[in-house]
Order: structure tokens, then sequence, then C-alpha cells
């Protein structure tokens, strides 16, 4: 059994993960949480909230799930949004032609679909099923369509991703923002993509949930006030030249910011930042690297991209977030689909004196030659930029009429202008996350086997702020003396918002098992000495050791220990296990 297979066989039996309408024979790439998954997942949301919303102070939004056409029209999903696909001659297979010469060429999608079907036809790549020759290369939109109400005459898209929902309502975010730069919007929701053939289990969904941060911010001003706080943070990097060598490098932020391997310090902030998240929420340091895309793999428009890879036991890396510096693509197509100005007005800090030539039309000369198309002509010829009105004859369009002007019935002044501030099309710097990938990470990640008295005891070795179960109460055995009292604990616990798993069930070491391999750090055990001494005892899933304290600091003592305020030795009399 491999890593993939004993995390989801655990996943699935004790209620994290599972295939979705099994009852009717599941369909590839939907999974239910289940009562431990949708927890887990609901606190590692929580988590990035807490970074995200709370402590950048950007406001979370929800929109539609289901998009207009205009919208997928300008963000380019609709004419771009496809993969290559392939299919065996023989047995109708149909798979990812970019996926099949993976281990052929390192970076496959930077690849026209000719060139991928030259790669597969010079290295003799066959159907892996049946060994069939391959058909030449087509795409595949990704996107789910329907319709919006009956007669089928109004496409909708399930949206692909939920950033579009931020571009689209930047007029009313900047409002919101009292039209100042830069500022954030995020959104946690469902993304829908028919992913061709998900093979990859929860890694690659159809339905899936991500969690974006959109960070609108002046072009010109890409540093970042808070950098000093994330400066000395150290990354692995797997930089664009240490990919040529296959090289990664430990560094600080302020260091790769420095040298200019990651594009600018908002960019690196966000990446640092992104980082933090993922090892608060459970992600091994050793299996987390960010890779940054080559200049042949990233979107045309962007500037910078890294992706946190995670490295996963059957997949390799994986991508399970995403930041990249997206320019100001995204609001410039939406300006050119929508009419709509979604530029800033930013007042300069002083104002700049410019001199600017003027058009001062001649009213007496137009005035007979034009009669009542008169005023019109001259607002035209005002309107004209300087190198129009050079042309002889100048040339205005006025009423859907081409007039021909001649420049002696124009004269030019130079005046002074005092110019206060400029429109500007933000930039845009997105870190996009998805969340499915994100968890499943942290599962394997924590995912850990060791031998304990002859037999193998499995733990999750899952963070505090995540876990689904905070704390199990137990009776030592399920007998009415001490069920009483642990019954009593447990309801005090939750009544302070605790996550609690009360068990009387089979033997207290399967108990204790069974907490371990769900992540449940502490578990409180209600024995005789409880009742003659007023004691219980606290064990610890990761040392596996316990300590004794007043049945009256139950709940102090283990809300201190799940915020990490105490070390599990310093919370009680240490016990002989
Ligand atoms: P992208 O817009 O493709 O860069 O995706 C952003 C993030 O969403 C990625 O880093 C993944 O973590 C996640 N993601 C993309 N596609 C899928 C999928 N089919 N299933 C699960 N997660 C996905």
């Amino acid at each position: 059994m491999d890593m993939y297979e004993k995390v989801i066989e655990l996943a699935r039996r004790r209620g994290f993960i599972w295939p979705a309408f099994e009852l009717y024979g599941g369909a590839a790439g939907f999974y239910d949480y289940g009562p431990l998954g949708a927890p887990l997942k609901r606190g590692i949301e929580d988590l990035w909230r807490g970074f995200f919303v709370i402590r950048e102070g950007f406001s979370e939004i929800e929109c539609p799930t289901i998009g207009v056409e205009e919208i997928f029209k300008a963000s380019g999903h609709l004419s771009g949004f496809s993969d290559p696909l392939t299919e065996c001659k023989e047995c109708g297979e149909i798979y990812r032609a970019d996926h099949l010469i993976k281990h052929i060429v390192e970076v496959p999608d930077a690849l026209a679909n000719d060139e991928i079907y030259r790669v597969i036809k010079e290295n003799d790549v066959f159907c892996p099923e049946c060994g069939g020759d391959l058909s030449e290369i087509y795409e595949f939109n990704l996107m789910f369509k329907t319709f919006i109400g009956p007669g089928g005459k109004q496409p909708g898209y399930l949206r692909p991703e939920t950033a579009q929902g931020m571009f689209v309502n930047f007029p009313r975010l900047l409002r919101h923002y009292r039209d100042r730069l830069p500022f954030g919007a995020v959104q946690i929701g469902k993304s829908y993509r028919n992913e061709i053939s998900p093979r990859q289990g929860v890694i690659r969904l159809r339905e899936f949930t991500q969690a974006e941060a959109e960070i609108f911010i002046n072009p010109k001003d890409k540093g970042h006030p808070r950098f000093g706080e994330v400066a000395d943070l150290v990354m692995t990097l797997y930089s664009k030249e240490g990919q040529e060598r296959g090289e990664t490098v430990e560094m600080t932020v302020g260091d790769a910011v420095a040298r200019g391997i990651i594009a600018h310090e908002t960019l690196a902030y966000y990446v640092a930042r992104t980082y933090q998240f993922l090892i608060e929420a459970g992600l091994s340091r050793e299996r987390l690297r960010f890779r940054q895309h080559k200049d042949d793999e990233m979107a045309h428009y962007a500037a910078d991209c890294w992706d946190a890879e995670a490295l996963l036991d059957r997949f390799g890396w994986i991508e399970i977030v995403g930041v990249a510096d997206r320019t100001n693509y995204d609001l410039r197509s939406h300006m050119a689909q929508s009419g709509a100005n979604l530029t800033v007005y930013l007042p300069f800090d002083e104002p700049i004196k410019e001199e600017r030539l003027i058009v001062k039309p001649e009213m007496k000369k137009l005035g007979p030659l034009f009669r009542n198309k008169a005023k019109a002509v001259a607002d035209a010829l005002s309107a004209l930029p300087v190198e129009e009105l050079k042309r002889d004859p100048i040339v205005v369009i006025v009423e859907g009429e081409k007039e021909e002007i001649d420049p002696a019935l124009v004269s030019f002044e130079v005046v002074e202008e005092e110019i206060r501030g400029e429109e500007v099309v933000p930039h845009i710097i997105e870190p996009s996350f998805g969340i499915d990938r994100v968890l499943y990470s942290v599962l394997e990640h924590s995912y850990r086997e060791e031998m304990v008295e002859g037999e193998t005891r499995a733990v999750l070795a899952l963070q505090n702020r995540v876990v689904p179960i905070q704390v199990a109460v137990l009776p030592l055995m399920d007998r009415d003396e001490l069920v009483g009292p642990a019954e009593e604990i447990a309801r005090e616990l939750r009544s302070l918002d605790m996550k609690v798993e009360y068990d009387s069930s089979g033997s207290i070491g399967r108990r204790y098992r069974r907490n371990d391999e769900v992540g449940t750090p502490y578990s409180v055990t209600v024995d005789y000495e409880t009742l003659e001494e007023g004691t219980v005892t606290i064990r610890d899933r990761d040392s596996m050791s316990q300590i004794r304290i007043p049945r009256s600091e139950v709940s102090e003592r283990v809300q201190a220990l799940l915020a990490g305020e105490m070390a599990f030795s310093e919370a009680g009399s240490p016990l002989a296990s």
C-alpha cells in the first residue's frame, strides 16, 4: 500500500472523504466530505480567513456559482479554457494528451497540439489501456455549460474559478474601499471544471473549493508596507533558473526580492503569507516548495507566478496554490467586454505642471461654413488628438458624416496645465488556493505509523487549529458511576465551544488508537481516581504520555493546551504510562 492508499483508506473508513454517489456507482472527480472531513475542511477555511480576511483586512464576498456568458468571453475561458485530448483508435478511451508525455517533456502544457502529437509519435506512446494507436489532438472546453431559464436562449456556465466574482464587482468594491488602492477582496466557494479523465483521486476534482484573494494595487507601487514582517522567513524556492539545473534553494523572502528572483515585494509578501498559512494548516516544511512558472508556461499576461507545491507520495510535486501577478489583464478584458470604466483616479502627491497644445477652432470662420453644425464641428476638433490636428485637411466625424476642414480654420495655443492625478487600471496580485488539495496534503503530511508494543499505531498529527475533534472524553469503563461524570465533562467542554467526542465503547487502548488515527490531540479519561481523588487524566496524542490534573481544572487546561499556551509536560503531574 502506498501512502495515498493508506490515507484514503483511513479517510474513507473514518469519515473524512469518500467518493460521492457511491450508492449509484459513483462518478470520477466527485467526493463527499464526511462527519470528520467537513469540520476539517471548515477548520482549514477558517484558518485561511484568519490570514486573508482578518489579518490582511480583505473583504469576503459571495457570488453566484453560475455566470453569464459575457464573463467568460472576457476572461478567456470560453475560447481558451480547454485541454488537449487524444482518443485511442482501438478501445475509444480518452486521455489528456499532455499527461501522456509527462515523462518525456518537462512542461508538456507549454506545447502546441501538433507538437504534442509529434512527441507521441516520435516516442512510440500508445494507449495505456490497450496499447492501441492514439488519434490526433483536439481541444475540449472544461466549463460545464447550462441554460438560464426555460427555452435554452440564455447560456450560463458553472464558474471554473471564483476570481471573476471579484473582477466583475470591481466598481462596487472600489467604492466600498472609498476609491483608494490597494485593497483586497476574497471568496471561498465551489468551482467546477469538467476535467477530462480525473485519475488522480481527490487531487483532480470536477467540483472543488477554491479560496482566492484578489489584491488590487497601484501598478506604480509594488512595495509592501508590511514586507518587514516576512522578510526573514526562509522558504524553499525552485526558481526558473533553478529548474534549468534541477536545484532548489533555501532563501529568505528578503533575499529573493533583493536578488530579483521574486519580481517584487508585494508578490513576495503573499508568497510568504501562503507559506505561513500552509505550515500552520499542517503541511510539512520538507515537503513544500515554491516553484516559479517558466516563461513559456505562464499565462501570456502574467508578470510572475509562483506555485506552492506539496510533495505527495504517489503523485510527486503537486500544485496546491498559485500566487500570480496578473498585471491589469483582468480589468482590461472586462472593460473591453462590458464597456464600463474600471479605472481608479489616483491623485499625485504633488500636482505636476504640463504644457499642452490646445486647439482653438475659429468660430467666426466655422460659423458661415458649417452653420448649425458649426458648434458640433468645433467640439469634434477640440476632442482630436494633436497628431490628427496636424493633418491637412483635418478630418472629423460629425453626426455620422465625415467633414474635411482646412487647417487655417484652426489655431493652436500652448497652455500650462496643472495635473493633479491620473486614471489607472489597477494591477492584480492573486493567491489562489485549492482547498481540497491543501486538505489532502495536510492529511498525507500529518500521517505517520509507528510500532508500539508490537502493534502499528497510526497517527494523524493534525494541527490543533484545524482538527475535527479537539478533545475526546472517555470513561475508563462503560459503567454508570464513570459515565455520569464523563458526560458532565463533555458537556462542560462543549459549552466552551470545544469540539468534543464522547466515546465509551471498547477497551481504553482501542479508544486511544481510534482517536490517534483521526488526529484528536487530547483525551480526557475519567477513572476511579476521579471519584476518589477528584482528578482526571489527560493523554497527549503525539507523545502518548499522560498527566493527572484536578477535575475542576479540566476546561482551563485543555483550552490552554489547544491554544498552545502551555506545554503538555507542564500542564499536570506526569503519570507512568
Ligand atoms: P488554477 O486556476 O488552475 O491555477 O487553480 C488554482 C488552484 O485550484 C490550484 O492551485 C489547485 O489547488 C486548485 N485546482 C485547480 N484545478 C483543480 C481540480 N480539478 N481539482 C482540485 N483542485 C483544483
